[in-house]
């Protein structure tokens, strides 16, 4: 304790063991030590005494795609970095696609890197790509600190990120294997899509018939079965279909290295519910039905799915036309996403050490940032949320910092306010008021 210079206290605290009364303190920008609710603190050390609100691990998104450089207006690195904060998240890892340039090569790393450097108000990292030609480039990559390589296994929506098909598949994965890297999929399968029926328009049901969950469930099989062969570590993102947990749930079981994300739209938004012409609820895989979603937090709260991520992204909102057909796919979460998994996991009689498990921890393990992140224990960076679990909001997409105020979530009612977010031991919101940018960029650690 003496050579803290800042505890933290609170009646809720969330560790690992639980959650209980403790104080926390923080040196160097980490967690020195976890506490005793009533430790001493000798004068001269910075005393927060949260009260009743809870502290908890800021969290750890690893699915945001920030579009900088290239599609800034649709959204950038201090906006988003922003939006994030804001909603209590610490760390996030950038998606390859949708900034000009692509992740895919070591230079185009750098020119990420270095965009991202100035504007980053919580840490950054990155994911690579793995597109049909760059297959060379995986390893420098790898070696250059990126925590993984997404691909698409269906048009990805860009055209200067093609999808792999089989063989692509094959031969990118066979290379990420022999460095023991990780690969992240888009797992819908292209000619179930091209079969099923295309019907443009404002209907919710004709564009949720048209990204059939066998898409899903097929691509997802043929990813399980790579992996198998190759002894490769897979992680299936933004699972939507919950038709595809028994496979999953067999291939754990069985020992293949794969992992599975979902997402909050996924969890607390229906089909159901869309609006005709509502084209802020259109992503890919889609949002299904109800009786779908009740699947899916029985998956999380049994560990077939692993983790919760935003996939976060926006675009201008002149894209999200009432066409569903032709609208940019894609939810804006990122401030939201704690209230809304909270809201709903409250509901359904999780606790929110389930959602801190499914936000924090697990995200921060698949990206082996798990000795630094995820958790409020001795030794992690001092990052963290402060969050009002019983006080509600409406939300007002004015109040939202993402550069688009896009949202599916606008006039909803949610549980959990965050108070404040700390990165590192350094107050970085506060009641709408941010600090300079503190965030700084993060590479895999082998
Ligand atoms: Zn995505």
């Amino acid at each position: 304790m003496s050579d803290a210079e800042l505890v933290l206290r609170s009646t809720r605290v969330i560790t690992p063991e639980g959650t209980r009364p403790a104080s926390v303190a923080v040196a160097d920008g980490k967690i020195a030590a976890v506490l005793p609710y009533d430790a001493d603190v000798p004068s001269g050390v910075r005393l927060e005494d949260l009260g009743d609100d809870v502290l908890l691990p800021g969290l750890v998104d690893t699915h945001v795609h920030v579009n900088d450089p290239g599609r800034t207006e649709w959204e950038g690195f201090w906006t988003a970095t922003r939006a994030a904060a804001a909603g209590g998240i610490t760390t996030l890892v950038d998606m390859p696609l949708n900034s000009l340039p692509p992740t895919t090569t070591v230079d185009h790393l750098r020119t990420k890197q270095e965009v991202a450097a100035d504007k980053a108000h919580i840490d950054v990292g990155f994911w690579g790509g793995a597109l049909p030609d760059n297959v060379k480039d995986l390893r420098p990559l790898h070696e250059s600190g990126v925590f993984g390589f997404k691909a698409f296994l269906s048009p990805s929506g860009v055209d200067e990120f093609p999808h792999l098909d089989q063989d692509g598949l094959a031969r990118s994965l066979a290379e990420i294997a022999s460095f023991d890297g990780l690969l992240i999929v888009h797992a819908e399968d292209p000619h179930h899509l091209e079969a099923a029926p295309q019907q443009p328009g404002p209907r919710y049901a004709d564009f949720l018939a048209s990204r059939p969950r066998d898409a899903e469930d097929t691509a997802i099989a043929q990813l399980i079965a790579q992996a198998k062969r190759l002894n490769a570590r897979v992680h299936v993102l933004h699972l939507s279909s919950s038709d595809a947990l028994p496979l999953i749930a067999r291939a754990k079981a069985d020992g293949v290295r794969v992992t599975v994300e979902t997402c909050p739209h996924y969890l607390t938004l229906t089909a159901e519910e869309v609006p005709d012409g509502a084209s802020e609820f259109k992503c890919c895989p889609p949002i299904r039905e109800s009786a779908n979603q009740d699947l899916l937090w029985q998956a999380l709260a049994d560990g077939t799915v692993d983790c919760v991520v935003t996939d976060h992204s926006p675009s201008t909102a002149d894209l999200k036309t009432d066409d569903f057909a032709t609208a940019w796919g894609g939810i804006s979460g990122l401030q939201l996403s704690l209230a809304a998994v909270w809201t709903e996991a409250r509901r359904r009689g999780h606790s929110l050490e389930d959602v801190v498990r499914w936000m924090s921890a697990r995200t921060a393990e698949l990206v082996g940032l798990d000795a630094r992140k995820g958790a409020i224990e001795a030794g992690r960076d001092a990052d963290f949320a402060v969050l009002a679990p019983d006080e509600t909001f409406t939300v007002d997409p004015a109040a939202l910092q993402h550069r688009n105020r896009v949202t599916a979530y606008a006039g909803k009612t949610l549980y959990g306010v965050v108070k404040s977010t700390w990165l590192r031991g350094e107050r970085i919101v506060a009641d709408g008021e941010f600090t300079a940018p503190k965030g700084r960029l993060l590479t895999r650690t082998p």
